[in-house]
């Protein structure tokens, strides 16, 4: 079992969540975040940490694809460990539904 970041967090970036991590495994996407499932431990901290209430346990039913994402990207993008500067629009982006094809590729800046 591993938490993941799931399509909520597109376009909002809080970062609540990388402050509380114990084992800094969240990275940084140029839209997203992702956690490294290798690299959780499953302490759940994080969860309630996330304003979107984009981090989910990947117990839950039809995460399967997003378990894929963040495996996929936690292995390119940088690490993040310090919350950074929310985006202006965040507030607006939070509840929006159907913005997985706003995903973009490119890594973040990290820390
Ligand atoms: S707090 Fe939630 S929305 Fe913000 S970066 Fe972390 S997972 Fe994404
Ligand atoms: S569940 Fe714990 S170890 Fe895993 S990403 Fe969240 S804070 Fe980090």
């Amino acid at each position: 079992m591993t938490y993941v970041v799931t399509e909520a967090c597109i376009n909002c970036k809080y970062m609540d969540c990388v402050e509380v991590c114990p084992v800094d495994c969240f990275y940084e996407g140029e839209n997203m975040l992702v956690i490294n499932p290798n690299e959780c431990i499953d302490c759940g901290v994080c969860e309630p940490e996330c304003p979107a209430e984009a981090i989910l346990p990947d117990t839950e039913d039809g995460l399967e694809e997003w378990l894929e994402i963040n495996t996929k990207f936690s292995e390119t993008w940088p690490n993040i460990t310090v919350k950074g500067t929310q985006p202006d629009d965040a507030d607006d982006w939070k509840d929006k539904e159907g913005k997985k094809e706003l995903l973009s590729e490119n890594p973040g800046s990290g820390d």
